[in-house]
């Protein structure tokens, strides 16, 4: 445990200055189980306060050209990349992530998703059709719609905070952020760099928090007519609920069961590695990640050894070493709650092929008490088991066998989720054939993780409502307005 005057205190920004808050919380070091960090426990009286600051930035922010809002982005972007390192340290620290994830993709893609918005903002028209009979024009004009509250989870902090950030200040609005009250840390530091890139005050405001506090007093205040959540399916039902009463505009990014197809044409050189990827990267706390594996019969025994032979490759232990594939899980409850969906695959019969409760799990020193656990491989598990039905978030996949391709698509389909779906087959005609049909926002084939932000982005069924990326999020942080104009 660290002493009290160790401990990083974060404060809330609100109105271009770090404001102190009247009382705080604890926030862990996942990868030693110490509270290093005491964070904001904001409420009412916080969120009132950033609200009205944002309210008052609005008018200057939005009536400033898409190139000045552009500028003061990329300026923004050029600063953290300055600091990437200082910001990647800090991300593997609060996140439990290795300092290899949060250096390769938590902020790189953070500083991207900056430049991404000031760049696309600029490309944006607007339609106009003509009705010569009635000697008509018609237009649409598009405007920022006011004080944007962003909600943010836990698994990559800084990455999915600015994938809201950037485009709902690009588009004109200004902003509430309540980041997770785990991983506040990284929004905080973003804080210190908003004056220095010439960010006006009260356009960034961030008040940090408990969920059912200050994430609820964001989505229940009346001035914020807009709410971009991303988190899980339980919290979107309960922002839907409090929201609902106020009519605003939402954007829902939740969960996911995402399955991996693999047909007996698949290139397992390639395969094998990227669903290793795609199953245990940061830990499986991605909402991305795979975690039911179809494998087509013929080649079932050959792709469970080969996979598992590999997941025991993967090392787990110190996020700060760079040679740590796994770090450690973002909480104490969390790491239980992954490892009891292991115990319950094993009660119901399934076969634990390795990881938890199989091999062994040899920690450093520093690290005994931080929250860890081995990529585990689950077989001959049902598809009605909890383990291939609900959301796991932690480095644990299923692996099942399947005959023919209208089953597995039955099979994929087969869950309330419907975020992420990947195929593998070298056969292109199946290949379009399976994408289209399932039920899936975003669907890879022969590939995981490629992402190009002008595409949208969001799932389906209880994965999400709305999308975002280069137009959708242009469309969702602003209204539109037909014009007609009779000469
Ligand atoms: P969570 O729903 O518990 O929390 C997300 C955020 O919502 C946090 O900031 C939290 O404080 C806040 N919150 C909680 N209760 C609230 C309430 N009543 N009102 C307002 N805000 C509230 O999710 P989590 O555990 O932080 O994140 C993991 C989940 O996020 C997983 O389900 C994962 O799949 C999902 N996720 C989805 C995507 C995506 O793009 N689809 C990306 C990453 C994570």
């Amino acid at each position: 445990m660290a002493h009290s005057e160790d401990l990083l205190v974060l404060k809330n920004f609100i109105a271009g200055k770090f404001v102190p808050c009247s009382s705080y919380i604890d926030s862990y070091n996942p990868s030693t189980g110490d509270v290093y960090c005491r964070v904001p426990d904001s409420g009412i009286e916080e969120v009132e306060a950033a609200v009205r600051a944002a309210k008052d930035a609005f008018p200057i922010w939005s009536s400033k050209s898409p190139w000045e809002r552009s500028q003061i982005l990329n300026k923004l972007a050029d600063l953290i990349e300055d600091d990437l390192e200082a910001f990647a340290q800090a991300e593997s620290k609060d996140q439990g992530k290795t300092i290899t994830f949060a250096r390769t993709v938590d902020i790189p893609r953070a500083v991207y998703n900056f430049r991404f918005f000031a760049s696309s903002i600029l490309h944006h028209t607007t339609e106009c059709t003509e009705m010569a009979s009635m000697g008509c024009v018609h237009y649409t004009s598009r405007t920022p719609v006011g004080v944007a509250g962003l909600i943010s989870p836990w698994n990559l902090p800084l990455y999915l905070l600015t994938w809201k950030v950037a485009p709902a200040i690009a588009c004109g609005n200004t902003i509430v952020a309540k980041p997770s009250e785990m991983t506040s840390v990284t929004a905080w530091m973003m804080c210190k760099l908003l004056e220095k890139a010439g960010m006006p005050p009260g356009v960034v405001n961030v008040v940090f928090g408990t969920g059912t506090k200050a994430g609820e007093a964001l989505v229940c205040h009346p001035d914020v007519p807009l709410i971009s959540f991303t988190g899980s399916t339980l919290t979107a039902q309960r922002i839907t609920e409090k929201s609902a009463p106020h009519c605003k505009k939402l954007s829902l990014e939740l969960g996911g069961k995402n399955p991996a197809i693999i047909f007996d044409d698949a290139d397992l050189s390639q395969c094998i590695p990227t669903t290793l990827r795609s199953s245990f990267a940061n830990q499986g706390e991605i909402c991305l990640c795979t975690s039911r594996i179809f494998v087509q019969r013929g080649i079932y025994s050959e792709f469970v050894k080969r996979f598992v032979a590999e997941t025991k490759k993967w090392k787990v232990g110190n996020p700060s070493d760079p040679t740590v594939d796994v770090g450690a899980l973002i909480s104490k409850e969390h790491l239980e709650k992954v490892r009891s969906y292991v115990k319950k695959a094993k009660a119901e019969g399934a076969r634990i092929l390795c990881g938890e409760g199989v091999d062994s799990l040899a920690l450093p020193a520093g690290n005994q008490k931080g929250y860890f656990m081995l990529p585990t491989v689950i077989a001959e598990i049902k598809d009605e088991s909890c383990c291939m039905q609900e959301e796991i978030f932690g480095p644990v996949t299923c692996v099942v066998a399947f005959d023919t391709e209208d089953e597995v698509i039955k099979r994929a389909n087969g869950v309330k989720y419907g975020l992420a779906a990947t195929v593998w087959s070298s056969n292109v005609g199946r290949v379009h054939r399976v994408a289209r049909r399932l039920q899936s926002g975003l669907v890879w084939t022969n590939c995981w993780l490629v992402r190009d932000l002008n595409l949208p982005f969001g799932g389906v069924k209880a994965s999400g409502i709305g999308r975002e990326g280069a137009k959708d999020s242009y469309e969702f942080f602003t209204e539109v307005k037909t014009i007609t104009i009779k000469h």
